[in-house]
């Protein structure tokens, strides 16, 4: 006999099922609260997109597009020799910068301040943390560069470092709204390309070519993905959690005596700023981030309970992208949140506050204000009516599809942890007062039809 199949959820994906949902939807809309107050609106981009996207904007020499994406092959069904190469997106960023260009948002009032949320695909190594179907929720500043806006460089500068700051303090203030505990804020600038001065290369050029030629020194000590990257990335390398690495990176030549001094300029506004909202922060120095588009800020937030992955944001000023991609010069800052840690350090802190506290129940992934227990054909027509009436007042409502005898009724209230049974017999309906029992206490009421809803609206408050 043949065995039916068992699908299974594919590795690095998983579902995420009630009650644990609820915790998703209040941290979402937290975020559309918090960012909507600091004037950002809601950008839906697609899940795929042409795969050539990611390589331009991410780098093709990133982990996350030489390794980790998604790609499949698409053709219009007219012509199959017209063949595309399409991802499914392993980050958002960009597809907002693409999505910019595509509706002209130059010609918005600048800036565009936009935030998105869903999920985002990576072929990594699953572990705890880390999936291989993720969620972030992230945000993103962008400004079309003006020719006139270019005039007076130094006030330029300081409105940028203001604007990295008020996204930094914008992360802050929503993870302090979830009362999410130890969120370590750390940051960086990591400079920028600039065009070699005197045919030297300087600011971040001038301190990856330092960085390469003190890592040659030092190669044959180092394992092998740092090896690599010596040539390929040699930020990376900063980035190793290699145990036997850290001594050696320690000495390695920091950015900070490289930066030009826009750079160090913009960095040091940025504090400021950063102090002025009482935003606390770290300086990282090794902070470089994985993803090629990054200049001057870079941040990072890590959160507590979540073992080695620990970082639950990463973000920072991506000027120059949105050109890169075909479109008009424009500045760019932004950041992204991973969701699935946020919520796992969210868990972890509730546990540790309701030690002793029972374990939720399946009572409590459908939560259920009144269970209608009705009797006899004559009351399903008020049981439907009562429904639709509670429902209309915000009360949730369970109305059982065929009639149950009233024991059977009541004992799947309880299961279901209903906080009340509407009862609707006979009697009721001659009387014209229905019976509501009030399932914690055993106490009973009587109510008419048009008493019902204002009263249940108050009680289920
Ligand atoms: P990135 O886009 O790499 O800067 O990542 C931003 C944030 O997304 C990280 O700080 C993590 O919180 C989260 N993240 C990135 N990759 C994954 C993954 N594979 N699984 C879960 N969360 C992730």
């Amino acid at each position: 006999m043949a065995t039916k199949a068992r699908f299974q959820a594919i590795r690095g994906t998983r579902d995420l099922l009630p009650p644990d949902t609820a915790l998703w939807n209040r941290v979402e809309q937290t975020a559309r609260e918090i960012f909507g107050t600091f004037g950002f609106g809601e950008i839906r981009p697609p899940i795929f997109e042409p795969a050539g996207l990611f390589a331009r904007a991410v780098g093709g020499e990133t982990d996350i597009v030489s390794k980790e994406m998604y790609t499949l092959e698409d053709y219009e069904a007219s012509d199959l020799l017209d063949r595309t190469a399409l991802a499914l997106r392993p980050e958002a960023t960009a597809s907002v910068c693409r999505a910019y260009i595509e509706h002209n948002m130059q010609q918005w009032p600048q800036p565009v301040r936009l935030y998105y949320m869903g999920p985002m695909f990576r072929r990594e190594r699953p572990q705890k943390g880390r999936y291989r179907q993720f969620y972030q929720i992230g945000a993103e500043v962008l400004e079309a560069v003006r020719p006139e806006t270019a005039k007076d460089a130094v006030k330029e500068l300081a409105k940028d470092a203001a604007v990295d700051a008020e996204v930094i303090e914008m992360v802050m203030t929503f993870f302090s709204r979830l009362q999410l505990e130890g969120a370590q804020l750390e940051v960086n600038s990591i400079g920028h390309a600039a065009p070699p001065v005197d045919g030297k290369n300087v600011c971040r050029r001038g301190y990856v070519e330092h960085l390469r030629s003190e890592l040659a020194k030092v190669k044959d000590q180092l394992g092998a993905d740092s090896q690599r990257r010596i040539e390929t990335n040699p930020l990376r390398v900063l980035d190793s959690k290699l145990e036997h690495e850290q001594p050696i990176i320690e000495k390695l030549p920091r950015i900070a005596s490289h930066l030009c001094e826009e750079c160090k300029a913009h960095y040091a506004e940025l504090k400021r700023q950063l102090d002025l909202r009482a935003v606390p922060y770290k300086e990282n120095w090794r902070l470089v981030r994985g993803l090629d588009y990054y200049m001057r800020t870079t941040f990072e937030i890590t959160a507590r309970g979540l073992g080695s992955q620990n970082a639950v944001c990463g973000g920072g000023r991506y000027d120059g992208l949105v050109e890169l991609l075909g479109g008009p010069p424009a500045k760019g800052i932004g950041f992204a949140i991973g969701e699935d840690r946020l919520i796992l350090s969210l868990e972890e802190s509730a546990k540790a506050r309701a030690t002793g506290k029972p374990e939720s129940t399946v009572a409590s992934r459908q939560s259920i204000d009144v269970y209608i227990a009705w009797m006899g054909a004559n009351a399903c027509a008020a049981a439907i009516r009562a429904a639709r009436s509670l429902r209309a007042a915000g009360v949730s409502v369970e109305l059982p599809p065929a009639e149950q005898k009233f024991g059977k009724a009541l004992e799947r209230a309880a299961k279901l942890g209903s906080r009340f049974a509407l009862i609707l017999g006979e009697n009721e309906l001659q009387s014209g007062e229905w019976t509501l029992k009030n399932l914690a206490d055993g106490s009973q009421r009587k109510l008419t039809e048009s008493e019902l809803p204002g009263f249940l609206e108050r009680a289920t408050q």
